[in-house]
């Protein structure tokens, strides 16, 4: 068995919260960072969540599934663009 040293873009996903909440362990970390080196669409994707949280305000990142973040956003974005507010 080979063992697994690179992150996959998948694992880049399930962990961006932990990194943007600084709480990664410093050895993850620095994978976490070759792996942003080398990948544009994990630098886009972090960029963008980043951004995000930036965006929706004070939700604690740990606390807000990704799914219930993108509904989060899409309402608000719904909301905008309805002349009524409703
Ligand atoms: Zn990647």
């Amino acid at each position: 068995m080979f063992r697994r040293r690179r992150l996959s873009c998948q694992q880049m996903v399930e962990l961006v919260t932990e990194y943007l909440d600084g709480v990664m362990e410093p050895r993850r970390r620095a994978r976490f960072e070759a792996h942003l080196a080398g990948c544009d669409g994990c630098t886009n994707y972090v960029e963008q969540f980043r951004t995000t949280v930036a965006v929706v305000g004070r939700l604690e990142v740990d606390d807000v599934p990704e799914p219930v973040m993108a509904e989060l956003i899409s309402a608000f974005r719904n909301w905008a663009d309805d002349p009524d507010g409703a």
